[in-house]
């Protein structure tokens, strides 16, 4: 009854993401200040020189062809993206909105729910498309507020018989059934862009503070990372597959946003993530000086995870975001059949970003992620040392784990 009405409700919800006015009133749009002309980048990009902010110098908007249609500079366009084949052999057209701006820069990208469970992003798309408008930006934005629709419509974080469409990017033309569906999203939309944010949630039953991930030894990603400004960012170079990993490798650096957990709104993160990305429009020159900044500056976070030794009911001391020190309790597992009780304490000082929800867990079980902050310079420093490891490495890529560590 309870996933009954759930169901209903996100039905509901696609709907009105499906069919957003071109311009809508609801909410008042953000740009330039009456009558201020975006001609210089924001005043506090410095410490952000994103290799986007290169597109700002062009003389010209210009238009972009898309999905076979030619939007041009000043129009907002809502159009509808089809894989080329769906599951059963229904095809579940995915809704896509364009915003040309009517002065030049880059093309920026955001796609939500490529696991469908994940509605957080499909929100937050909704609430961007009503604060942006085409004649107020520079560049363009470019939303899909639900890739993998048929897994939305099931509430399912899979496309087809079970597939996770984010392992199988950049795809093949003439691959599997969902490396087809990775292989059309790829080549119709996302190699249109300079940048993209992939929004996503914890899975199964783990649940993330709003951060951003990416890998942070690719310098056009770091650059990225930096711009959301108020959120935590960390060093993840993504499971093999995913579309941030394939859209970097292809010259469109990429980063996750990851917020909450699967199934649920959390209004107060939604706002953190579109205040986040409100930042890096700003900061990357898309938007003008009539926005404030939130937060100057992002904190990056190396992570250790903390897993389960023991079997039982995980009840939960330590909330997202806490500070925490080391030899803290963060939670109890409690065997319920002898009602022992083991504690769960911080092995070091941190902030916890992430963690499992109350529920069953058994040993080795990821409970927590314990971001330990760093510079971005330290940062990138260990994420390039990382890389090169991995490149003389001649063992296979550890396989994710199957927690919310995944996205
Ligand atoms: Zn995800």
């Amino acid at each position: 009854m309870k996933e009954q009405i759930l169901r209903h409700a996100l039905s509901f919800i696609a709907l009105v993401v499906m069919s957003l006015p071109v311009h809508s009133t609801e909410a008042p749009s953000v740009g330039p200040d009456e009558g201020e002309m975006m001609d210089e980048p924001s005043d506090k990009a410095e410490d952000v020189k994103l290799e986007l902010t290169a597109e700002l110098e062009a003389e010209a908007a210009v238009d972009l062809e898309i999905l076979g249609e030619t939007i041009a500079p000043g129009e907002h366009r809502k159009m509808l993206w089809r894989s080329p084949q769906s599951f059963g052999g229904f095809v579940s057209p995915a809704p896509l909105h364009v915003i040309n701006g009517e002065r030049p820069g880059p093309v920026l990208c955001f796609t939500a729910a490529l696991h469908g469970d994940e509605i957080n992003g499909i929100e937050i798309s909704r609430r961007l498309l009503h604060k942006l408008e085409a004649k107020a930006l520079r560049g363009t934005v470019v939303i899909l507020p639900i890739v993998n629709f048929e897994g939305f419509l099931r509430l399912d974080r899979h496309i087809g018989n079970r597939w996770d469409l984010n392992r199988f990017f950049p795809g093949d033309a003439k691959g599997s059934y969902p490396s087809r569906v990775a292989h059309a999203l790829f080549h119709d939309v996302i190699v249109k862009c300079d940048a993209l944010v992939d929004l996503h949630t914890g899975s199964y039953y783990g649940e993330n503070l709003p951060q951003i991930r990416g890998d942070l030894s690719h310098s056009g990603v770091a650059k990225l990372a930096r711009g959301f400004g108020g959120l935590s960012v960390v060093h993840d170079s993504g499971p093999p597959g995913s579309l941030r990993g394939a859209a970097t490798q292809a010259g469109v650096p990429a980063v996750a946003l990851e917020i909450g957990v699967a199934l649920k709104i959390n209004v107060e993160q939604v706002e953190q993530g579109v205040d986040g990305i409100l930042t890096l429009l700003r900061r990357v020159g898309m938007l003008g000086r009539g926005l404030r900044l939130l937060e100057p500056k992002a904190s990056f976070f190396h992570i250790e995870w903390v897993r389960s030794n023991t079997s039982g009911i995980l009840i939960n001391h330590a909330d997202l975001g806490d500070r925490v020190t080391k030899g803290q309790k963060l939670a109890e597992i409690i065997d319920p059949i002898l009602s022992e009780t083991e504690d769960v304490l911080a092995p070091l000082d941190g902030k916890v970003l992430g963690r499992a929800e109350n529920q069953f867990v058994s040993p080795g079980f990821a409970l927590f992620r314990i971001g330990v902050e760093k510079t971005l310079e330290e940062m990138e420093a260990k994420a390039e040392a990382e890389a090169e490891q991995s490149e003389s490495d001649d063992e296979p890529k550890a396989v994710p784990d199957p927690e919310f560590e995944q996205n």
